[in-house]
């Protein structure tokens, strides 16, 4: 059926149309949001003559329940700009003494505000709040196995929020209460999904990529099994990320399967899997498809929300520049990169970025340039007071192994995956990163 014309909702409204006309009408408003939105304007003209149970009582009623839900988001959005300025303490009190906390609706605010919180300390204590908001919850309208699958949620968040800050140890506490909770839960298999993809990006971040690989495999199948393609679109995509740099093959073909299941209004996905895909072929070496595919990407990137977006598709084209031999270019679009990979203290990624460059100048043959990149990284380092002696010891060992030329491609992908999982945490033993002797 097609979409309600404004003619029809006015001889709705005032009561021309007949039963069978309105009826239609409803039948179709109420699968059809835009039109929905539409009649929300005349629902009260409508709702003294819904009175026989059927499609136009069910309208009406939907639509008070949703202007009702839109309602009650404003009011709690307004009472946490008030809850803002109060102490800690007495929005701890707040959340504990007001049975107006202990919504639903309440408890999602708080999860996205902690979700974008400026610090990691300010999310431990968002996360302490829906712990409170949660155990507030009554009983009868909220029992006991959902108050699990519901804390099992917030633990799960704030381990990914841990996760993000590298602090491994502790989000590693948080999916192990997650895990407790969902124990004790409805059953449900979506919040554990959501568990088992925080474990999975953890474990392939302290490098057990095929642990990760294992784990996500299972939260796919949990998706499918409920029917979320949207969700196992992101669930391929996070397959394709972790291994576009050591299988780009598999990757590219986690991404074959994902790009028809994401949701065209998810453009932010679509712009990460583009960008995957280009990474992907140019590690294959199929620069022309590559450069498609980052076409591709950059229609896509003025949809992207992430502060880092501009910087991940200067990188992407500084690696095209350099497959198709445009050295000088690629270098000049890898220094902007690093700088404003500095400037927003994306300290960690500013490093791999470093090393990118220190591999390129290798590549290149530059090998004074390399030993500079070297000597800068570990100047950085001192500068920031960031990273820990081994850390040193690794861009020492480039350093000195190239000016030996002591270093194969080999030692740079040991230095990378080094890089990766151990740069806040050393490891056992320092890395050797060139075969023979000195
Ligand atoms: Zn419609």
């Amino acid at each position: 059926m097609s979409h309600v014309s404004n003619e029809e909702i006015r001889r709705l409204g005032s009561g021309e149309a007949g039963e069978i006309e309105a009826e239609g009408l409803a039948q179709h408003a109420l699968s059809c949001e835009p039109c929905r939105a539409l009649i929300a304007g005349f629902v009260e003209d409508i709702a003294p003559r819904a009175k026989r149970e059927g499609s136009l009582k069910a309208l009406v009623e939907l639509i008070r329940v949703e202007r009702d839900k839109a309602l009650e988001l404003l009011i709690t959005r307004a009472e946490w700009s008030s809850f803002r300025e109060l102490t800690r303490k007495a929005q701890r009190d707040r959340v504990i003494l007001s049975r107006a906390c202990h919504s639903s609706t309440f408890l999602d605010v708080l999860l996205a505000e902690m979700r974008s919180a400026d610090s990691w300390n300010e999310s431990e204590f968002l996360a302490n709040l829906a712990l409170l908001v949660v155990q507030g919850m009554d009983e009868k309208r909220c029992p006991a196995a959902l108050k699990n699958d519901l804390l099992a949620g917030i633990w799960t968040e704030l381990a990914n929020v841990r996760r993000i800050s590298s602090e491994w140890q502790h989000a590693a506490v948080a999916l192990r209460k997650s895990e407790q909770y969902l124990a004790e839960g409805t059953g449900n298999p979506l919040p554990r999904a959501r568990m088992l993809s925080v474990t999975a990006s953890l474990r392939a971040e302290q490098g057990h990529l095929s642990e990760a690989l294992a784990l996500l495999k299972q939260c796919r199948q949990i998706y499918q099994a409920s029917r979320d393609w949207s969700q196992v679109a992101r669930t391929l995509v996070q397959m394709a990320y972790f291994l576009m740099d050591t299988e780009p093959d598999r990757g590219l073909t986690f991404l074959n399967q994902a790009s028809p299941l994401i949701p065209v209004e998810d453009a932010a996905l679509r712009w990460l899997a583009a960008t995957l895909r280009t990474e992907g072929l140019i590690e294959i070496k199929q620069i022309d498809q590559a450069l498609m595919a980052f076409q591709w990407a950059e229609s896509l990137r003025v949809f992207q929300t992430r502060p880092d977006a501009r910087l991940r598709s200067t990188f992407t084209p500084a690696r095209l520049l350099e497959a198709l031999g445009y050295t000088q270019e690629a270098e000049r679009l890898f220094e902007e990169v690093i700088s404003g990979d500095l400037h927003l203290e994306n300290y960690h990624t500013a490093f791999l970025d470093l090393l990118y460059l220190f591999g390129f100048h290798i590549r290149a043959g530059s090998t004074e340039k390399a030993i500079a990149i070297c000597q800068r990284a570990l100047a950085q380092l001192d500068l920031l007071e960031l990273g820990h002696d081994q850390l040193r010891a690794v861009w020492t060992q480039l350093r000195d192994a190239t000016g030996r030329k002591a270093l194969t491609s080999q030692s740079l992908d040991m230095a990378r995956s080094y890089l990766r999982v151990h740069w806040k945490h050393p490891a056992a033993k320092t890395p050797v990163l060139t075969a023979g002797t000195s």
